[in-house]
């Protein structure tokens, strides 16, 4: 089977590992330290906190916005359902702006207008770069300015992409931006997230979050120190924290981004020229993407049986994204059939394609040519 999406794991990557087992710290030691500084480095943002997940990274990038009850968080319900769950975790409640067809990305016009309507707006705004395309991220930080409204990118699939000038993750035009290292994004820890920002204020409350809320700082602590084994827990925290072992496979991984993304590219450009004249709705091409997923929409008549024959021939597509508010435990909390019409039509005739940096040239044409069949 052809997998729709696979990490892609060299001797260098093992040995940083290893090498980490022969040291003494396996955790707390000086890997995610500098895989942080990696990071924030790659991306051009001043600061970076890696944590165990990109889920965890959401919830804490929520704490530390002060997201919590009575307020509100709005994002794409064509995402996974990591992005509005962390404002659950934060007794906050969810609300989705439907997409924008082409882009499959949140649809700014329609947050304008929902901004414009709504009678509780939203502290929070995840923007989701859908497949690794950057959100009009100008023109939802001056909308969002606006009407005092947070932003936090969700850049799981971003990372190693580009918008306007920046490195996707830089975070000028967003308060904090969140990223995942599973196995199936650019680079892997094996499990891993990060949140990456300007401010440092963020930063800090990121930190604590992520860290049981404890600090050793003087500086923050409630009265004097009474010695060097002192700390003190001053806000509530979680154990979000990345291993040292996770953190140098990041290192070692992050070192090969850029060529991960250039062939991701080069893929995913192939695709458009061998599917273009086939009855499919293509992604839009994007150079600056970082092309995690390539998703094309067939009739939604014919999804299930083209779904089917391809898995049935060994390539193993899969469908991003069921919208998160048809899941049955956002339909509890009142949402609907028929709530986010786009959505739910793209969701429709979907099929994820496979696409990750080790897909060979005969492998994609093994993929496209099942296609080109299965469609006649
Ligand atoms: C993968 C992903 C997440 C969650 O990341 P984990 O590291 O698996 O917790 C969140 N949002 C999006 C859009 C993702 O693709």
């Amino acid at each position: 089977m052809i997998p729709y999406g696979k990490h892609s794991v060299d001797q260098a990557d093992i040995d940083a590992v290893v090498d980490v087992l022969k040291n003494q710290f396996l955790t707390q030691g000086q890997q995610v330290p500098a895989f942080e500084s990696a990071l924030a480095n790659y991306c051009g943002a001043g600061f970076a906190t890696a944590v165990n997940s990109g889920t965890s990274a959401l919830h804490i990038a929520c704490m530390a916005l002060g997201l919590g009850q009575g307020d509100w968080l709005w994002t794409s319900p064509i995402s996974f359902v990591a992005s509005s769950n962390c404002a659950l975790y934060c007794g906050a409640q969810v609300d989705f702006v439907d997409i924008d067809p082409v882009t499959r990305n949140i649809c700014v016009e329609q947050l304008a207008s929902k901004l414009a309507t709504a009678e509780r707006r939203p502290k929070v705004l995840v923007a989701v770069h859908f497949a690794g395309s950057s959100c009009d991220m100008q023109a939802i930080k001056t909308l969002c300015e606006r009407y005092d409204v947070a932003v936090i990118e969700d850049a799981s699939h971003g990372l190693g992409g580009d918008y306007q000038q920046g490195k996707i993750g830089c975070s000028q035009f967003s308060d904090m931006t969140v990223l995942s290292f599973h196995p199936v994004k650019s680079i892997t820890s094996a499990e891993g997230g990060a949140v990456l920002t300007n401010d440092a204020q963020l930063y800090m409350r990121c930190q604590l979050a992520s860290k049981h809320g404890i600090t050793r700082d003087q500086q923050l602590m409630h009265g004097e120190s009474e010695g060097d084994w002192y700390y003190q827990q001053i806000v509530l925290g979680y154990n979000y924290r990345l291993s040292d072992l996770h953190a140098a496979l990041g290192i070692s991984q992050l070192s090969k981004l850029d060529n991960f993304i250039q062939r991701r590219r080069q893929l995913a450009a192939r695709y458009h020229q061998k599917l273009n004249h086939l009855p499919l709705t293509l992604p839009q091409p994007d150079e600056q993407s970082a092309w995690h997923i390539y998703v094309i929409e067939v009739e939604a008549d014919k999804r299930k049986a083209a779904f089917d024959a391809l898995r049935q021939a060994g390539i193993g597509v899969n469908v991003h994204y069921i919208p998160i508010h048809l899941q049955p435990f956002y339909r509890q909390l009142g949402f609907q059939a028929g709530d986010f019409p786009r959505a739910e039509h793209f969701y429709a005739g979907a099929i994820t394609l496979p696409l990750y940096a080790d897909l060979t040239e005969a492998e994609q044409d093994k993929v496209v040519e099942t296609l080109q069949r299965v469609l006649a």
